[in-house]
């Protein structure tokens, strides 16, 4: 199994450094371990939320490190890069100054609301949770159309601190998984819902389900953030997976995607 979706300390809200998540995934058997660490974005007000810029060399070097330490196992350079219309040039470039293996594309923001940060979940009711969802896949479509990313990270995520659209979201989601497989995007199969309140995946099982009729890939991760997390939930997960149908998965090096079988 693959867990390609991995925090460290750095992010200044995630315990461990790049070598405690690495020997933890190869105790737990991870073939394939991929650093998803949040983009540096300077300026941009969420002090906790991110890695500093100049943090960013010590990331790389460390990853490079545990590569030539650890040949037992495949490290990936990845990145968890927000969509923010008001940044997407940066991001584009800091995107293209180095050599990544994939970008998760996550949408956590809904203008300069970080509604899936705990801080200010009360805003939810004051914005309208039918609204909060209805944005929000509308900026997934925008962000899966901007070319920038290769897997759209935590689909579903409004639903974190367990509410629930009061209308009926199927063509909201279906448009967006449309725009998704056409773009030709994965999905984040991501398993840190279960550690939280609402108790389900990111996405649920209904969006797996249309997932897997649009034919889109999906790829596990745990969106650790403490070394004891990698590979979070995983037998479950792939279990779920193959039960909807998915009977592959995919790996990705140098922004290159290739389809493997799905196993443990
Ligand atoms: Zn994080
Ligand atoms: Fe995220
Ligand atoms: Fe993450
Ligand atoms: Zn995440």
């Amino acid at each position: 199994m693959n867990d390609y979706h991995v925090h460290t300390r750095l992010c200044k809200h995630g315990e461990g450094d790049v070598y405690q998540y690495v020997e933890f995934a190869i105790d737990k058997g991870i073939k394939e371990l991929g650093f998803a660490e949040h983009i540096p974005i300077p300026g941009l007000d969420d002090p906790d939320g991110r890695m500093d810029s100049k943090d960013f060399a010590v990331y790389i070097n460390d990853i490079e490190n545990a590569r030539r330490q650890y040949p037992e196992i495949k490290i990936l350079l990845g990145l968890e890069a927000d969509y923010l219309p008001g940044y997407m040039e940066y991001i584009a470039s800091f995107i293209k100054q180095y050599p990544f293996d994939y970008i998760i594309g996550s949408v956590h923001f809904i203008g300069d609301w970080d509604f899936s940060n705990p801080l200010y979940k009360e805003h939810y009711e004051t914005f309208g949770v039918d609204r909060t969802f209805c944005e929000y896949y509308q900026l997934v479509r925008e962000a899966a159309m901007t070319g920038l990313y290769d897997i759209i990270g935590h689909l579903d995520i409004p639903k974190r601190y367990g509410h629930k659209a009061g209308i009926d979201l199927t063509g909201e989601i279906d448009d967006t998984l449309q725009v998704i497989k056409r773009c030709g995007l994965a999905l984040d199969v991501n398993t840190s819902g279960l550690r939280r309140q609402v108790q389900e995946l990111y996405p649920s099982q209904t969006i797996l389900g249309r997932a897997f009729a649009f034919d889109i890939p999906v790829v596990p991760g745990s969106d650790a953030h403490k070394p004891d997390e990698v590979a979070y939930a995983f037998p479950e997960t792939y279990a779920l997976l193959q039960k909807i149908g998915y009977h592959e998965t995919c790996v990705y090096e140098h922004r290159v995607r290739k389809t493997i079988p799905l196993y443990l």
